[in-house]
Parts: structure tokens; C-alpha cells; sequence
């Protein structure tokens, strides 16, 4: 929803600028994700879905597709996101299907494509290898081995093996210790014996082994750890193993004793660690913290496993990439993640692609029974390529479901057909999407674009934040504190949830997502909805629609010339904002502005004109200033609220059949009035400072009280002058009098200094009520101070607190004996006036 509505404000206005604009809906088939939620719910009815026949098992996946893409669907419709429903594309539809096996085809060819036996993320409980990207890493405790492994020739003691994974050792095919460890250089060569299984295995010296860690002497298991692997590869001489672990992580193969035999990997190691204890072989065992990397979807620790998988040569596919994005060809927003982007980019690891699951795309290769070599086409073969056999055997295995979706931006545009679609909108302008999967999906775009397209596939990326419940946990389906966007509709309306989401939290942080700021978008969708009913009996029918901005008369009033003014700005800050893909600080303008500029202040300045108080020409112009921006300022919030936008401006005068196609405004048609803009200011200040006086005299709401402002020079003397009426009215004084610099300050008043001078009130004479009211606040202030010196009297306190809360607690002490000092005045006043008590 967040990704959405930020596409949607960036395609709406394109479309209001006439730019060819298009959007693409789609889906994505997300192979393994979706298998673990199939299996998941399966296993809830009591069904395995690994027992299932592989058409059953598929046709669960379709159901859930199903599911899933009318929900989707509706959420998107729901949601008001003008997407493209006659362009809908699927990751697994023909064409998709045509263009990933093209795109591997070719990549074989090009040898960027090849089949190797490597270690692999293994997850033993869905069975398949994933990522190195769908391994998720955390610190765990566990438990730290010193075993003792017996000298083979009989002689005593042996040699210290320190490790985490006990039930491994029956794959060991050596003891490695560093070259350079003299503790250990008299042993190479000699022969220890593997605990639990008898078979003997050499000490041997490699650079790898770490001699600080453990006793400095490592068990080699080169089929179930990388650097044991990498130990085994530069020691050729050692002995193959087979793998001791099958594919569900349980003990295997003729080096297990049989004892040991199909335990699973958590089981076997309590078991070994006791008969090793039993044995004694156990020297010490030692509480341990190290990272353990657990599998994305199922949650399980991943098995390192030598495995035979397909991969993408990925170092020369990302060189153009890094090129481009340092060139600027292609622009990360916010920026600050180029530097995470770089960090992956120039250690890029080759792309293990190929899965152990049922869904997803067949890899397009077929083995020969009779020669052993493969067929790689994009068309399934019925014969061999090389000796015509057609004993073909399909490979079994399944594409990672990026290998799809990183061909999105010309395979949804048509790929590979030369459609006018692709040689029309392709490249593309923006990719909006979460940074989780920068790596996953938006690195590997580019990669693709530039090697199947030659050219970027986008020039921007908009990274959104992740939103976060409002205890700070991020919103996840898995956790379940993810509101359905549907509820959330029903409840508060799209326009509302969209607003929430780019307001007042940075649509690219992390923010709190909740009840607040819904109900805060709301609020403001209300008070728009108010300023336009506020203003429709002042525009009757037949008022022509804005073709521009007002012509306003010369002696036209002040804030006509300041809303046009305010405007302007308004509208110059919102495309600044949307081309800097900020869109919270354009949502952030046009609410300042609807709400402050528009309704609170304009709309109540401008009623005696448009009541027709001042005459004829006010009161055209105040029409016109106040439709003309009307209308604007609903473009400008179209993006953001499509439906209370649409539904507002058919309400106006308008022309043209919808907001949706109505043209976005230039704000260079307004003109700006930067003189209109600072002469609005000492009449805004003197109302509030006249308002905050009369608060703080308890003035009666409807009281109207004579006031005096001392102005702090002659060009805020002109202007307020010129505006007295409208500030007596709105601050219900009268009359209001200006001084003279040297004019004693008026006796009995309030007074504020401001920045627009002096202002003065006349003090309301005291009745029973208020002096009783500032009777029980005085008490309650003397309380509190009381309270708040007892606490700064104390040395404890002082020596304790830091120096910030000392100086705010004497702050507040300060302004406490202000505020009473001031009703003491108050009730001084209302005695010597003879109120009765
Ligand atoms: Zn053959």
C-alpha cells in the first residue's frame, strides 16, 4: 500500500503533465514463498504436502494463486491506484514463460550459465538451496566441544578438537592445524583416530585454521562447511567423503556408524555429545555465542551442503551496473543507500538459480541417457543436440523466482516480442519498491536491463521505508500485526489511508504506522471537504470555471494578493518535492497550506468580502481568488486523494469530465507577491497576539474589548492601519488604537511585546466567577511551586540530575512565580474594581 501510493502520486501527475504514462499491473508467482504457504496451510487440515502427487501439489498452488491474485486485485482497486488492468502481466504467464527460458538459453550460451557442484544454503526442512540472501544470520548460544582425538599408533593422550557441531565428525577427513603453530609441528603427518567411528585421518597444516580459536586444531569435514571445503580442495590427497547428512538434514551414508543412522541433525548431536561424554572424549565444554544463519522462510538453521546447482556468473553482469550507477545514469533515492548498494555490488557472489521445488519455471536443459550432455533450448527438444538420441531426461529442478521477475521492466512491456509497447515506454523512468529487496530484485533489473537491452531499465529508484506498528515492530504478515488494507479502507477511506501513509512519516523511513496519523489524514481530509462546502453558496451557478489566475483589481485586498502568493509557493514546493522524490514534504506543503492558509486564515479574512460588505469589486475578486485556488490546490492533492479531490472539484465550477485528466498546474501562471506576503504578517500577528492577550485576561468569548497596538515602525503602522476593521473583527476588539511611539502605555492593560510592536488590552472588569476561578488556580500553581523548590532545594537532586534537568526545573520555577506574580495583579485589579466577592 505504501509502495503503491507513492507509484500512484508519481503516475497520476505524470499523466496530469501529459506525459505517456504508463503502469503496469502484476504478479509474481514467488516460487518458494508461496510453496511454504501452501504447505503451511495444508498442514493445518492435517495434509503433508510433500506426500501429496505432484498434480495435487500443484493444484493446491493454484488455488492459493487464485486466492491470492483476486485479493490482491481488489486491494489494488480498493486502493484507488490507477494501474493499467488491460496490460495485467503474471511472472508465469506465456510470455514470461517464453522470455525466462530465452534468457537463460542465451546465458549459457554466453557461459555466464553453468552447472557446479559448490557449497550451497541448504534448507533442510523445505529441501531445497536458496540464497545466500534468504539466510538470515543472528547470534545464537550454543555449546562449544573439546574433544580429545586418540593417536592412531596407540601412544597417549591425543590431539584437543574444538567444535560447535559434534555429530559432523564422521564426515572428518583430517585434523588441520596452522603451518606456522609450533604446538603442533611435530605431529603433522601422524594419524589421530575420528571419536565414535574408528577411522583413522591425518594431521595436516593449512593456512585456514585459525590457532586462536579452540585448542587450535580443526576437524575437516569438507562436504558440511565452506572452509573445511576450501581446506579439502587444496589437500588432494585426502580421502572423498560422502555426505553424512541427507537432503532433510539427517545422518547418512556407510561412514555412520548404524547406531546413528537417519538421526536428525538436532537429535544426533545430543546423542553424540552423550556418547561422547560416555567415552571420554570429552575434555570441557565451554557456553558458546556465534552466528547462526537460519532460513528465511522456514525459520531452520541453513546446512552448509555440497550440492550440484545451476548458476549465474554474476561479477560480469553487475560491472555495467556499478558503472552506471556511479555515472548517475541510474539514481538511488534517498542516496544514502548507495553506499549498501555498492557494498554488495562489488562482492557480488554467483547467483545459485536453481531450486528443489515443485513451482516455478522448468529449467530449460535436458540430459542425455545416451551420451550424458545437455540440450539447452528454448523450445523443449525432442533429440539430443549432440549424437540425436532421444533418451532425454528433463532436469528436475526449478528456477529461483527472481530468475523471473528480474526481467520485469521489458518482459512486462512484451519481451520478447518487439512489441510497441517495449519501443515505446521502454527504458522506463521509475522503480519504486522496498529497500529489503534492493539485492533480490532492483540490483539484478539493472543487471538484466543492461545486458539484454543494453540500456538502464530504469533512471530512478524510490526507496520506501518499512512501516512499523506504533510499539515499533515492523508491520509483517508473519507477525500478524499487519492490518488488512481492506479493514482499514472500510474504515477510514482510501484517500485517508494514502494520506496516513506519506504523511506525517517519511514515506522512504521507518516510521509508526496507526490510529494516529489515520486519524490525523482524516482530520485534514475533513477540513477540505469543510473549506469547499464553506465556499459553494459564494460561488452560484453559472460562475465560469478558472481558466487562470484572477486579474486582480490594483486596490485589490491584501489576502487575495497573499492566498495567490501562498500559492505559488505552495505549488513551486510541491513539484520541487515530487522531481526530489520527497513526497512527504509535498504532502507536508499542501496540508500547511489547506488547512492554515486556506481555511483558517483566508477563509475567515476574506468573508465580509465575500458576503459583500466592501462592495462590487471585493467581492469579485475574493470569488475568483478563492475558486481559482480552489481548483488548483485540488489538482495539486489529486495525486495524494484521488476521490475526495474528483468528488470536490465536480462540485465546483469546472471544466473538463475529470480531475483524474485535467491538466497540472504551472505555478509560474500565478504571479508572486513576496509584498503581499510580508505585509500579511504584522496583520496575522497582531490577531493572534490580540487573541492570546484576551485568553489570558479571561476575556468572555463574545466580549468584544478595546484594544491598542504600539507598531515597532511606520511600514507595520501603514499596513495595520489599512487592515484595522479585519483585525478587530477577528479579534473581537473594538476600537482599536494605534500609539505613538512616545504614548504612555494605556493604564489597566495586558502587555505582549511582539515583533509587530506592543499590544495593549483593555483588562474586563473581575465578576465573582473569574476572580474565583484565578482564587483556586493561584492555589494550585503555589502547589506545584512549592513542590518544584522543595526538589531543587535538595543537594541530591542536584548532584544527580543532569545539568539539562536542573535548568529546566529552574526554568519552570521562574515561570510559575511569573504566573502567579500576574493573578495576583489580576485579583489586585478586580478587588480595587469593587467586584463583589
Ligand atoms: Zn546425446
Amino acid at each position: 500500500m505504501l509502495g503503491d501510493t507513492v507509484m500512484d502520486v508519481l503516475a497520476r501527475r505524470a499523466r496530469m503533465r501529459g506525459i505517456p504514462t504508463v503502469w503496469v499491473p502484476g504478479l509474481d508467482a514467488a516460487g518458494l514463498a508461496t510453496q511454504v504457504e501452501v504447505r503451511r496451510r495444508l498442514s493445518k487440515q492435517g495434509v503433508v504436502f510433500d506426500e501429496l502427487p505432484r498434480e495435487e501439489a500443484l493444484l493446491e498452488i493454484e488455488k492459493w494463486k487464485e486466492e491470492h491474485e483476486a485479493r490482491i486485485r481488489e486491494q489494488t482497486r480498493a486502493g484507488g491506484f490507477s494501474v493499467d488492468w488491460g496490460r495485467f502481466r503474471y511472472t508465469m504467464d506465456p510470455g514470461s514463460v517464453r522470455a525466462t527460458r530465452e534468457v537463460f538459453v542465451t546465458l549459457y550460451r554466453q557461459g555466464l550459465i553453468y552447472r557446479g557442484e559448490r557449497m550451497v544454503n541448504w534448507d533442510p526442512k523445505l529441501r531445497t538451496a536458496i540464497s545466500d540472501l534468504e539466510v538470515v544470520y543472528a547470534e545464537e548460544e550454543s555449546t562449544l566441544l573439546y574433544l580429545t582425538y586418540r593417536w592412531a599408533d596407540g601412544s597417549p593422550g591425543g590431539l584437543e578438537v574444538a567444535t560447535v557441531r559434534p555429530e559432523t565428525i564422521f564426515g572428518d577427513v583430517a585434523v588441520a592445524v596452522h603451518p606456522d603453530d609450533a604446538r603442533y609441528r611435530a605431529h603433522l603427518g601422524r594419524e589421530v583416530v575420528v571419536p565414535l567411528s574408528g577411522r583413522h585421518v591425518k594431521v595436516i597444516a593449512d593456512p585456514a585454521v585459525d590457532p586462536e580459536f579452540g585448542a587450535g586444531a580443526l576437524k575437516v569435514t569438507p562436504r558440511h562447511d565452506l572452509v573445511d571445503h576450501e581446506i579439502g580442495e587444496r589437500h588432494p590427497e585426502l580421502p572423498q567423503p560422502p555426505d553424512i547428512l541427507d537432503d532433510r538434514g539427517r545422518l547418512t551414508s556407510s561412514w555412520v556408524p548404524p547406531e546413528y543412522v537417519g538421526l536428525d541433525r538436532e537429535a544426533a548431536r545430543s546423542r553424540v555429545t552423550e556418547d561422547l561424554e560416555r567415552a571420554g572424549l570429552v575434555v570441557r565444554r565451554v557456553p558458546f555465542r556465534h552466528s547462526v544463519g537460519r532460513s528465511e522462510r522456514s525459520e531452520v538453521p541453513i546446512e552448509p551442503r555440497l550440492s550440484t546447482q545451476w548458476f549465474v556468473r554474476m561479477a560480469p553482469l553487475a560491472a555495467p551496473v556499478i558503472d552506471a550507477v556511479r555515472r548517475g545514469e541510474i539514481r538511488l533515492n534517498p542516496a544514502r543507500w548507495e553506499l549498501t548498494f555498492f557494498r554488495w555490488m562489488e562482492g557480488i557472489q554467483d547467483w545459485c538459480i536453481s531450486r528443489q521445488v515443485l513451482w516455478g519455471h522448468a529449467i530449460p536443459v535436458h540430459r542425455c541417457r545416451a551420451c550424458g550432455r545437455d540440450t539447452v533450448e528454448v523450445d523443449p527438444p525432442v533429440a539430443c543436440a549432440h549424437c540425436g538420441s532421444r533418451e532425454l531426461v528433463a532436469d528436475p529442478d526449478v528456477l529461483d523466482a527472481w530468475f523471473s521477475s528480474w526481467l520485469w521492466p521489458f518482459v512486462a512491456l512484451g519481451w520478447p516480442e518487439p512489441t510497441a509497447d517495449l519501443a515505446h515506454y521502454y527504458p522506463t523512468s521509475v522503480l519504486v519498491t522496498g529497500r529489503d529487496i534492493m539485492f533480490f530484485w532492483v540490483a539484478r533489473m539493472m543487471m538484466a536491463g543492461y545486458q539484454f537491452r543494453g540500456v538502464r531499465p530504469f533512471s530512478d529508484v524510490y526507496f520506501t521505508g518499512m512501516l512499523r506498528d506504533e510499539s515499533g515492530h515492523r508491520l509483517s504478515k508473519h507477525l500478524g500485526n499487519s492490518p488488512d488494507p481492506l479493514d482499514v479502507i472500510r474504515e477510514r477511506g482510501a484517500d485517508a489511508l494514502r494520506f496516513a501513509l506519506v504523511f506525517p512519516n517519511p514515506a522512504d523511513e521507518d516510521g509508526p504506522f496507526g490510529p494516529g496519523p489515520l486519524d490525523g489524514a482524516r482530520n485534514f481530509l475533513t477540513k477540505l471537504w469543510n473549506v469547499v462546502r464553506f465556499s459553494l453558496p459564494f460561488l452560484p451557478p453559472g460562475t465560469p470555471p478558472p481558466r487562470g489566475p484572477p486579474s486582480l483589481a490594483p486596490t485589490a485586498a491584501l489576502e487575495d494578493r497573499w492566498l495567490l502568493s501562498r500559492y505559488r509557493r505552495t505549488a513551486e514546493e510541491v513539484d520541487a518535492a515530487i522531481a526530489a522524490f520527497e513526497p512527504t514534504r509535498a504532502a507536508t506543503a499542501l496540508y500547511g497550506f489547506v488547512w492554515h492558509d486556506l481555511a483558517d486564515r483566508y477563509v475567515e479574512i476574506a468573508k465580509e468580502s465575500l458576503l459583500g460588505h466592501r462592495g462590487e469589486a471585493a467581492l469579485r475578486d475574493a470569488r475568483a481568488t478563492l475558486l481559482y485556488v480552489l481548483d488548483r490546490t485540488l489538482r495539486l492533492l489529486h495525486p495524494f486523494v484521488p476521490h475526495v479531490t474528483e468528488e470536490l472539484w465536480h462540485a465546483l465550477p469546472h471544466s473538463g469530465e475529470l480531475l483524474a485528466l485535467a491538466a497540472w498546474p504551472r505555478p509560474d501562471e500565478c504571479p508572486a507577491d513576496p509584498l503581499a506576503e510580508v505585509e500579511m504578517e504584522p496583520l496575522l500577528d497582531s490577531v493572534r497576539w490580540l487573541r492570546n492577550l484576551r485568553a489570558e485576561e479571561r476575556v468572555e468569548p463574545g466580549a468584544t474589548v478595546r484594544a491598542w497596538i504600539r507598531p515597532s515602525g511606520p511600514e507595520v503602522a501603514r499596513v495595520l492601519a489599512s487592515e484595522r476593521r479585519t483585525i478587530e473583527r477577528l479579534a473581537k476588539v473594538a476600537p482599536l488604537e494605534f500609539l505613538a511611539p512616545d504614548a504612555p502605555a494605556p493604564p489597566g492593560s495586558g502587555t505582549r511585546v511582539a515583533s509587530l510592536g506592543e499590544c495593549f488590552l483593555e483588562r474586563p472588569a473581575a465578576t465573582a466567577a473569574t476572580l474565583g476561578a484565578l482564587e483556586r488556580e493561584r492555589a494550585k500553581l503555589e502547589e506545584i511551586l512549592r513542590r518544584s523548590r522543595a526538589r531543587l532545594a535538595d543537594p541530591g537532586f542536584r548532584a544527580r540530575a543532569p545539568a539539562e534537568v536542573v535548568r529546566e526545573s529552574e526554568e519552570k520555577v521562574r515561570e510559575l512565580e511569573d504566573r502567579v506574580r500576574r493573578i495576583d495583579e489580576h485579583l489586585k485589579a478586580g478587588a480595587s474594581s469593587g467586584a463583589p466577592a
